[in-house]
């Protein structure tokens, strides 16, 4: 027998009813079978909420230290603030630091004193770290006066402020397997989105040997799927031939193909969460979940990018391997 939306508020734990999206969705019609409303009710329990604190990009300038410290607050405040549930952990989703890929050692030092300190002083959680390419060191090697045989270059350097010896890892916790990727491989004087083969192999490795019974979600600095990036650049010309997007190799994974046929074959990985373009950003597409969020340094600290505020996401990982994403901006404007 369907249930009433009364019975069904009433046994809804408090948490699952703090999803916006639980609520909003549709209750069961009186002309639905009772198989169907028993499957469209089950109730869902949150087994783990992660603060991602995406692109904070700190700096000296634009008072970004204490923006991030506001930040590190507005998160472990959420119960008295906002009524929320607390964040369990906190991932950064790389971008710590303003940059490091085309500045000095002296620069770059400076920006994870910051860094260090900030965290050191005002975020009391655990936390993970994203590698994003703001925090690679040195491969603007004119710019940044390396030669490329310091031992901190490239990617050294954010692997010792993150405490970890590679650039991407994983973890289990709470019936989820969490995996931090490293998106960002050099092209000629840039990057690229992708991951490179020892880091595909060490990929299958490590699904392999997680339970099919297991949800796994995806980070990565650089989205996997975004649409964002058609917006970016000017529209394609109409001419006599088929107008062209030109989406570039930095803005979103050139390897989502091979990404993929990896989530055909391996149904149990439910979200890709990213940062990196600064928005907001869900799609939906075979059976995952692609969550692109806003930065903490919004626009670099000089104020919203394009529509999307200072903030960070609230990501809910479920029991069902179901996922829902609130973006919450944290109350700062931009210093002048
Ligand atoms: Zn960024």
């Amino acid at each position: 027998m369907p249930l009433t939306r009364r019975k069904l508020l009433a046994a809804t734990p408090a948490g699952v009813l703090a999803s916006a999206a639980f609520v909003a969705a549709p209750l069961v019609s009186q002309a639905d079978p009772p198989q169907a409303a028993e499957k469209a009710i089950a109730p869902r329990t949150r087994r783990l909420r992660i603060a991602h604190l995406t692109d904070i990009h700190v700096q000296p300038e634009r008072a970004a230290a204490k923006g991030l410290a506001a930040c590190f607050d507005h998160v472990q405040s959420l119960p008295a603030r906002l009524g929320y549930d607390a964040a369990n952990m906190i991932i950064t989703g790389g971008d710590t630091i303003m940059d490091a890929f085309e500045a000095d050692m002296a620069r770059t030092t400076l920006q994870w004193e910051l860094w260090r300190t900030v965290k050191a002083d005002r975020c009391s959680m655990e936390i993970h770290s994203v590698i994003g390419n703001h925090d690679i060191w040195g491969w603007g090697k004119q710019a940044a006066k390396t030669t490329g045989n310091d031992p901190l270059d490239g990617k050294q350097w954010a692997c010792d402020e993150f405490g970890r010896e590679k650039s991407f890892t994983s973890f289990d916790r709470a019936g989820w397997h969490i995996v931090l990727l490293d998106s960002i491989f050099p092209l000629a004087k840039t990057y690229i989105g992708k991951i490179d083969d020892a880091q595909w192999d060490w990929l299958e490795t490590d699904l392999a040997a997680v339970a099919p019974s297991t949800h796994v979600a995806l980070f990565s600095h650089i989205p996997i799927l975004s649409a964002v990036p058609l917006t970016l650049l000017a529209p394609p010309a109409i001419g006599a031939s088929m107008p062209t997007f030109a989406v570039q190799g930095g803005s979103v994974h050139v390897d989502v193909d091979r990404f993929q046929k990896l989530f055909a074959r391996r149904r149990n990985i439910k979200v890709c969460v990213s940062g990196h373009l600064h928005v907001v950003e869900q799609i939906d597409y075979q059976g995952v979940r692609y969550l692109c969020n806003g930065a903490v340094s919004a626009g670099w600290w000089k104020g919203k990018n394009r529509d999307t505020d200072f903030g960070y996401a609230l990501v809910d990982l479920f029991d069902d391997g179901s996922v829902e994403r609130q973006y919450v901006p944290y109350g700062w404007t931009a210093v002048t």
